[in-house]
This record gives C-alpha cells, structure tokens and sequence, in this order.
C-alpha cells in the first residue's frame, strides 16, 4: 500500500483524498483550521438555524461531476426555485438577464434589445468578421468588443463572467473562459452564428430528455456540505487529516518523498499540491523551477462575500439577485437573493425576512478601496449600495459577516491552456508528483473535482505499475 500525502484540504485536495483512501495511506494537510477552502458557511452567529456559503454557493448540474459525487456521498441534490430569476443593472436600473445567450452573447441581436436599446442591438447584429487570430488564444473582452461592440462586453458579458472569475473580460483568455467561442476566433466565422448553433444544439437536447435541465445545483445547508461528508469518509477509509498544519517544503528524496510542515516531515511515497498556484509555485521552487516560474505568473482576485439576514416586511425580495458591471458606479458588484434562490432556505427562515448574499472585489482593484476597510465600514457600504440598487430602503439589517477570499479565484489569461500544458508536461516527468486544484483546468467544482478525480486515477495507475514492475522483479530475482 502506497503512502500519498495530499496538501490542502479544499475540495480538490478532498476529493483527491477520497478517491485515493480506498487503496492507499492517506495523509491529508491543510493550513487552514477547518477544512473546505473556498467552501464555507456560517449560521450568522445563530441568526439563521441553517448553514449559509459564505464562498462558493453553487455547482453546475450540466457537469456531472457535482451531482456524481453527491449521490456517492448520500447527499440529496437541490435545485435553484424556476419562479425567480436574476438582473442586471444598467445605468441605474436594473433589467431581466436576456436568457438566450452564451455568457452574454446572443444568437440574435433581438435577444438584448431590451436592455442595451435600439442603437446598440443594431451594432450586435451588425457584427465586424475579423481575421483568424493569429495565436491560439486572445482576450474574451477584445476579440467580442471588435466584432459586437463594447456595450454589449460591458453591461453583459463582463458582469457574467465576473461572477465566476471575479476578473475583467478583457483580462481573461478566450480559450480557457468561454471555449465555445473560440471556433470563431481561430476561423474568422461569425460569433452570432455560432452561438446561434450553440443554442439550437442546447434546444435539441432539451427536447430528447424531459424539458430543461436546471443549470445550478446545491444542497441542503449549502454546497459546502460536500466538505464534512468528504471528510467523514476519508476517516472512516482509515486517511489521517491534519488541519492548522501549515506545509512548508517539499523534498525529491529520490524513490520517495518528504513532506515538510512546522511540527513533523511526511515520508512518503507521493505527494498531490492541492493548494493555490501562489502557494505551490513556492513548495516547487527546487522540485521542479520551470513549472514554480509559470505558475507564478497566475494572478489571483480577492473578493469579499456580505451574507445578511434582512427584515423585509411583506413587500418580499423581488428576483434571485443581480448584477453590477465594473461601468456602474456601484460598490458591490452582486448581490444574489438567498431565500428566494434555494427554497430550502426559504423554508427555513422567519416569515417577513430574507437572505441575501453581496459582493465585493474584482481582480485588478487599486489600493485604498474596498480592501482597506474594517469589516463594520463594508457591511455598511454594501448594504446601503445594495438597499440603493434593489430599491429597499426601508428593509432593516437584522445579521450580517463580512468574509473576505484574499487571493482565492485564479485569473486565466490569454495563453493560460498552454502554460497549464507545459506545467503539467513537466510535472509529468517527476514520479510521484501531482498537482490539482483551481489554478490549472477550471476554477469551478466540478471542473476541480474533475481535475482531482484525474490526478487520483493516474497515481492508482502508477502505484499498480510499481508494484507489477516489482513483481517481476522479484520473479526474476527468484
Ligand atoms: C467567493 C467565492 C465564490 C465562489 N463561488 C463558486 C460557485 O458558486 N460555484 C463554483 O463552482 N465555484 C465557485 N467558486 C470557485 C470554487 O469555490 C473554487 O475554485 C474551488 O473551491 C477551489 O478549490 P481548491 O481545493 O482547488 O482550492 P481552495 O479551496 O483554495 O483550497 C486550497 C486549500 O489549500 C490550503 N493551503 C494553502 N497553502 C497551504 C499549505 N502551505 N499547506 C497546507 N495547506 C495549504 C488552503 O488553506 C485551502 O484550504 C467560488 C470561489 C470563491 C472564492
């Protein structure tokens, strides 16, 4: 039996665990007190009887990643409520999101008439074909500006994709934020055309199976609930975890490894990073340069998330939330809608209140802003931005936390798949050396427990092929 020591305890090095626990020695370590990264919960100190995500709060259910895992662990899959649904706010008001889109851009420029107007829908449907890009890879915010113009990227796209990234568009690499597009970009054919294939394939597949499929899935007490359930079965498949257990340096010892924290060294057989690229580029500086310099080059967002408990009266929240793009003046750049989100949270909460979640912080926000505050001036200024834009202001604050997420979202830039191949090709050549987690393929679960899954199948494999080659080493010997 292999000993394979994962650290980070978030949910790729959990799962990566989990996964490994059956067939191998597990040591787990994480820094952190608890386990879970960039999911968490909180109650608001008793305010609310059930947990609430303070990180992530959400999965995607068209993966089947998520859903996979929960079913595995006996956890019972919740769905958003079809009654409400989310805004964006558009010079000071707030609009229905246009529904038929791929990540803000439509098949049909009518699709956006509503919010954008006359003049801007014209220039969507007027789109500028451009040249084949000349690389593999350009900016999403570029390339959609030049062929449908900027107010579409700026009220739109770039609001949607902050969400997940928590970045500017015009930041971000086409080729590992919005793949779909990129046939687009590489042949120098029509974006609305594509997405107009795009939506007809979804439609298609729609009608083959029983009507939509939700897009979003959590689950009762949040989507962290993943986190205890991973942990108790990592335990009871006999993996040790260590948490407030800080790893400080990784050792090449040859045929095995030394894991190093404050208090003890790991010897082992194999070591899976789980951590943030920040975080690994240092624990591969000697093992393995070429891929610490790369991933040095990963540039992180921090965000800070508002949850609060709010008296409404009975003039109940209106929608699941909204969104704000970075050309609002605005403070917070969301807010979703908790209890009118996930009814299992309805239902459990006093009649007359809500819950609502806020946003703060997106990458490449100056010094002196938002970061620099105490936690009562930001829970003050969201909720007084928020009471503003949802126009509520006669709601009263009954509970709220700031949590802050200090460098959690990876930004991928143009280029970003290539640097992830060249790591991993490098990585690839050190024997019992792994890394998973957010930094490479995807920042969301399912793309993070994909990763972790993949990492955990190639170390079994290997660990199979070692003690085979052993074996017939050994026959021969004999
Ligand atoms: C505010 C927020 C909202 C999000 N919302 C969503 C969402 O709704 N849906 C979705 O799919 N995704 C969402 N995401 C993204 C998703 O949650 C993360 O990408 C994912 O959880 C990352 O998991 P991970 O295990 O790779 O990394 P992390 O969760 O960052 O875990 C890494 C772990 O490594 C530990 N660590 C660091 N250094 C060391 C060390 N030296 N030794 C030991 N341990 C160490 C850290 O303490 C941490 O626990 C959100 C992220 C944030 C921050």
């Amino acid at each position: 039996m292999s000993h394979i020591t994962i650290v980070g305890g978030g949910i790729s090095g959990l799962v990566t665990a989990y996964r490994l626990a059956p067939d191998h020695q597990i040591t787990l370590l994480e820094a952190d007190a608890r386990l879970g990264g960039c999911l968490h919960s909180t109650t608001l100190a008793g305010a609310v009887p059930v947990g609430l995500d303070t990180g992530a709060e959400a999965s995607l259910y068209r993966r089947p990643e998520t859903k996979d895992l929960a079913a595995e662990l006996g956890l019972d899959v919740e769905f958003p409520s079809t009654a409400h649904s989310s805004r964006v706010l558009s010079k000071g008001r707030l609009h229905p999101i246009p529904k038929r889109t791929v990540m803000g851009v439509p098949g049909n420029a009518a699709e956006v008439r509503d919010l954008l107007g006359e003049d801007v829908s014209d220039r969507v449907a007027h789109e500028v074909i451009t040249d084949p890009i000349a690389g593999s890879d350009v900016s999403l915010g570029d390339f959609l500006t030049e062929r449908l113009g900027a107010d579409l990227v700026d009220t739109l796209v770039d609001p949607l994709l902050g969400g997940v990234y928590a970045g500017r568009c015009r930041d971000l690499s086409l080729a590992s934020t919005v793949p779909a597009l990129l046939p687009a970009a590489r042949e120098g054919t029509s974006v609305l055309e594509l997405v107009q294939s795009l939506l007809a394939a979804r439609d298609a597949q729609s009608a083959e199976g029983t009507g939509p499929q939700p897009v979003f899935m959590s689950l009762v007490g949040g989507i962290n609930r993943l986190v205890p359930a991973l942990e108790q079965h990592i335990r009871e498949l006999g993996g040790t975890i260590h948490t407030g257990t800080q790893v400080t340096s990784v050792q090449d010892e040859g045929d095995r490894w030394a894991v190093a924290t404050e208090d003890f060294v790991v010897d082992c057989d194999a070591v899976v990073l789980a951590t943030p690229a920040h975080v690994t580029k240092d624990l591969l500086a000697e093992v393995a340069p070429e891929s610490a310099s790369m991933l040095a080059s990963v540039p992180y967002a921090s965000t800070a998330l508002i949850p609060a408990l709010v008296e409404v009266g009975d003039r109940g929240l209106e929608g699941s939330g909204f969104l704000v793009p970075p050309t609002e003046s605005s403070f917070i750049k969301a807010s979703t809608f908790v209890s009118n989100k996930w009814p299992w949270m309805r239902e459990r909460i006093p009649e007359g209140t809500a819950l609502i979640r806020m946003s703060i912080g997106r990458y490449g926000d100056g010094p002196g802003g938002w970061q620099d505050c105490e936690d009562d001036e930001l829970i003050a200024r969201a909720y007084a931005d928020w009471q503003s834009i949802a126009d509520r202001r006669s709601d009263r604050l009954i509970a709220a936390e700031a949590h802050r997420w200090e460098r959690a979202l990876p930004q991928y830039l143009p280029g970003h798949a290539e640097t992830v191949a060249r790591i991993d090709a490098e990585i690839a050549g050190i024997a019992g050396l792994e890394l998973a987690g957010s930094a490479y393929f995807g920042v969301g679960i399912p793309a993070c427990i994909d990763r972790a899954e993949t990492v955990a199948r190639r170390i079994t494999l290997s660990a199979l092929t070692h003690t085979e080659d052993g074996h017939t080493q050994q026959k021969e010997q004999e």
